[in-house]
């Protein structure tokens, strides 16, 4: 038999209840895992990787994982930002995300790629060792707050690209600052089911196989049966499957707990039943918690629900 490890991203919060959730309730073993190691942030890409069993994870990941992820060619010696578009009050204060605008150029030599909505990726190239001088803020941290407290330090030239991109009302605020890194092989072969860049980074930094699956989009309108399906056909193959669902912490970061609920729910409705049929291992777990209030992410153990195989 093999192990399906589905994690719902950003699942719990302070009004999270497993009593809402007669199917995921009805899982047999309950086990809690820490899922932020110390000193670290309440991070996706940190906490799956924990979730998989990974130690010593380096601390300047993130953009270089998503970057993997959106099959954006990167270097060895290249920095990579996340880029966050948002939008600026009158008076210069961050009210929240907007779409990026059409045919962004940096300048100062740095490429700059969508990802879609209001997220983006710039590399620096050649200049990995600036990392280390380097402080950003990330935006959804920074609510509210006037843009030149959010304004990158230790890189001028990143300072003037973010100086440069503020236009009528909007600017780009880089953050999740990275650099290549090598991680060990997955000790298992094992597939990857998601809609997120990050992710599937995951699934090419560890040597995992990314199934695609028409329909699984990274948010709260997925094909959750779909998935649910590919991950039994996997199962069949693989003696390890990831599957990752992610729209309730969409809907946590776009302050929506009505939208994160009822996806939870559906979530239950649809993909556990389903999951059930099948004779895998099943664990259910959430990576960290999503505030739904607050957007932010939160620390703390996680509850994972866990059947045997059959
Ligand atoms: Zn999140």
């Amino acid at each position: 038999m093999s192990e399906i490890l589905c994690i719902i991203d950003g699942m719990t919060d302070k009004g999270f209840r497993i009593d809402d959730y007669p199917n995921l309730r009805s899982l047999p073993v309950r086990k809690t895992i820490q899922t932020v190691p110390e000193n670290s942030q309440p991070e996706s890409l940190i906490c799956i990787l924990t979730l998989l069993g990974y130690q010593n994870i380096p601390k300047h990941l993130r953009g270089y994982a998503d970057a993997l992820g959106a099959d954006i060619p990167i270097q060895k010696e290249d920095l990579v930002l996340r880029a966050s578009w948002v939008t600026l009050s009158a008076d210069g204060r961050i009210l929240g995300y907007t779409q990026a605008p059409l045919n962004y150029a940096p300048g100062e030599g740095f490429k700059y790629h969508s990802l879609g909505t209001y997220k983006g990726l710039l590399i620096l190239p050649n200049m990995a060792d600036c990392l280390e001088n380097l402080s950003t803020y990330p935006p959804h941290k920074y609510l509210g707050a006037p843009i030149d407290t959010v304004l990158p330090a230790g890189l001028e030239a990143l300072r003037r690209v973010v100086l440069s991109s503020y236009q009528q009302g909007r600017c780009l605020i880089p953050w999740g600052q990275a650099r290549s890194a090598n991680l060990s092989p997955f000790p298992l072969r094992a597939a990857v089911i998601t809609g997120t860049n990050v992710v599937r980074g995951i699934a090419r930094m560890t040597g995992m196989d990314i199934i695609q699956v028409p329909g699984a989009t990274g948010d709260t309108d997925t094909n959750l049966a779909a998935k649910a399906e590919a991950a039994i056909i996997a199962a069949q193959d693989y003696p390890f499957v990831l599957l990752h669902v992610n729209g309730a912490d969409e809907a946590a970061h776009r302050l929506n707990p009505a939208e994160k609920r009822t996806f939870i729910k559906q979530v239950d409705r649809i993909l556990v039943p389903a999951l059930l049929e099948s004779p895998h291992k099943l664990i259910f777990v959430s990576d960290h918690a999503t505030d739904p209030d607050t957007g932010l992410h939160e620390g703390g153990a996680q509850e994972a629900y866990i059947r045997n195989a059959l």
